[in-house]
């Protein structure tokens, strides 16, 4: 069974037995398996393992990090991931063969794949319908590869929806909640980590276990935001409210940060009428006002056509109420009231009702509109961070004021959310003060372009945009971090190094779950 190592000395007590241990299974290698990829044939599974098209797994959104795997598995079942997982644990880490669980592979950097290793095809993972429960506290149990489109279709049909979002949802629930998962939700709800009450995993050794707050809760808390290090979701029960019908959509722009700033922080705070509050950073752009017309409507159409966007740095709030026909007259009073109280230029408010499903899709709407451009399979150089409130202002000034001269690669998203909806057991790194902001760099590079819209120039932006926040000394933290070294996996956990190098020797002793991410490579644990 798994044993708990919480010390130092525990540690060293442990790598001298993984050495010994690795030794033996060297030998047993060398008897046993004289080839990986036939040892894994003779697997009795439902499903069944890919040695030769394997290229797509070595692809995946980021479209800049490509690692050919030696095999795919298509798992029918649980007890498919469990058997191979643990004859790859078997096998031992004299190995060095690692194994990554693939869901929608929207990953950026490779975190979904498994240079010479096995990846493990999620989405088909299959003989477990998705089943909403009713009552007092809804829920509903999914496989690890659902996507979070088909649990918002299924829990429609009761009226019910989960609570938490990403903004786009061709996500894989195991992939969100190994990382996060945050949208303009999360500052009332939480991230998707905090909404989910159980979870099943395969743990490192190929042991299905059940995990909850309740039951084997440190496994619980190790997987949530584990960046698929400590075990392989397979099933997850996650928590479902009433949904709407419809969406009240509300843009807005100001000029002054501090202003965009306070009122965000306001609207996260307390009783907040709205379900969502998002935000973006708009640098000299042409035009912007008639670029919302498609889709919302100005409430004063003569002042907003006068409204000049160009050469400005503007700030764009955007607000969301959901609502049912039946409530529509008093929701309307209750936004009005709400919407008088922000300091936002006046003539820059837009409003939009659309269908409760159609603004929880409407990232996907873009996705279409890219793909017919050829334009979404594009290499995509996202930085996302994790910025504390205090430190908001300089960063602002810096990177908005000076780094960056226009928003032209792609959307900046930036919005604050409260951290006492975090739950500070999960494995995700955070700042420490009680509000942080999400901003979200979404740069997508022009093939071949070596102007600032290109590839290299959009990485040497953001590499002098975390140069800034390194020394400027902003306690700023990544989110679905990637870095290829220990000191800089070290930096990023900070306190809380000691606490995921005792979960990772626990869960996964041979660390053979090591999507893309060298640092995670065995013997990690025990270096
Ligand atoms: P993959 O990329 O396949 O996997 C991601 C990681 O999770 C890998 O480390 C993988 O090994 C691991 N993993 C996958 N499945 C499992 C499993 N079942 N068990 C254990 N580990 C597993 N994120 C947000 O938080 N908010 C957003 O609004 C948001 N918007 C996005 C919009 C787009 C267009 C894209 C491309 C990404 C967005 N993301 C957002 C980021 C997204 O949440 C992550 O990239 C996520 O990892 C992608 O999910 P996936 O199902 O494709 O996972």
């Amino acid at each position: 069974m798994l044993v708990s190592f919480p010390g130092q000395n525990n540690m060293l007590v442990l790598r001298s037995f993984m050495i010994l241990f690795f030794s033996c299974i060297t030998i047993k290698i060398n008897l046993c398996f004289p080839s990986i990829p036939s040892s894994l044939k003779t697997l009795s599974i439902d499903g069944h393992f890919d040695f030769e098209q394997v290229e797509h797994a070595a692809k995946d959104f980021g479209n800049r990090y490509s690692y050919l795997p030696l095999a795919v598995l298509y798992p029918k079942s649980v007890s498919d991931i469990a058997t191979t997982v643990n004859h790859v644990w078997q096998i031992g880490g004299g190995s060095e063969l690692k194994v990554a669980a693939r869901g929608h592979g929207h990953s950026l950097q490779g975190q979904a794949q498994a240079h010479r290793g096995v990846v493990i095809n999620m989405e088909s993972l299959q003989g477990f319908k998705m089943q909403v429960h009713t009552g007092n506290f809804p829920y509903v149990d999914v496989s690890g590869g659902e996507l979070w489109i088909n649990i918002l279709r299924e829990s429609l049909k009761h009226g019910l929806a989960p609570k938490s979002w990403t903004d786009y949802l061709h996500l894989t629930v195991g992939g969100t909640l190994s990382n996060a998962g945050i949208s303009g939700q999360a500052f009332r709800h939480g991230p998707q980590i905090s909404n989910v009450y159980q979870l099943e995993v395969v743990t490192g050794k190929g042991q299905v276990v059940n995990c909850s707050e309740k039951q084997n809760s440190d496994l619980f808390y190790s997987v949530l935001g584990g960046l698929g290090q400590f075990g392989i979701i397979t099933r997850a029960r996650i928590s479902l409210e009433p949904a709407h019908e419809m969406v009240k959509w509300i843009r807005m722009v100001y000029t002054d940060f501090a202003t965009f700033t306070r009122d965000q922080e306001k609207l996260i705070s307390g009783q907040s009428t709205f379900d969502y509050v998002e935000g973006f950073v708009i640098i000299n752009r042409t035009g912007l006002l008639n670029n919302w017309r498609s889709s919302f409507n100005p409430q004063d159409p003569l002042q907003a056509s006068q409204f000049k966007s160009d050469g400005r740095t503007l700030f764009c709030l955007e607000l969301a109420k959901y609502f049912n026909h039946e409530d529509m007259v008093l929701v309307n009073q209750e936004v009005k009231t709400s919407l008088s109280q922000l300091n936002h230029i006046p003539s820059t408010l837009f409003i939009s009702e659309v269908p409760y499903m159609e603004f929880l899709d409407r990232v996907h709407i873009s996705e279409i509109k890219l793909r017919s451009r050829g334009l979404w399979e594009v290499p995509h150089p996202w930085l996302n961070l994790f910025i504390p409130k205090s430190k908001i202002h300089s960063f602002a000034q810096e990177v908005f004021g000076n780094i960056l001269t226009d928003t032209s690669s792609g959307p900046i998203l930036i919005y604050p959310v409260n951290k006492s909806k975090w739950d500070n057991r999960t494995s995700v790194v955070i700042p420490e003060e009680d509000v942080f902001y999400l901003v979200a760099f979404l740069s997508s590079a022009v093939p071949s372009s070596t102007g600032n819209d290109g590839l290299e120039q959009i990485l040497i932006r953001n590499k002098r945009i975390l140069d800034f926040c390194e020394i400027a000394g902003l306690g700023v933290k990544q989110y679905l971090p990637h870095f290829s070294t220990q000191g800089e996996w070290k930096s990023h956990f900070g306190p809380h190094w000691e606490a995921f190098i005792r979960r990772k020797s626990t869960y996964d002793p041979s660390a053979i779950l090591a999507p893309g991410q060298r640092i995670f490579q065995k013997p990690i644990a025990y270096s």
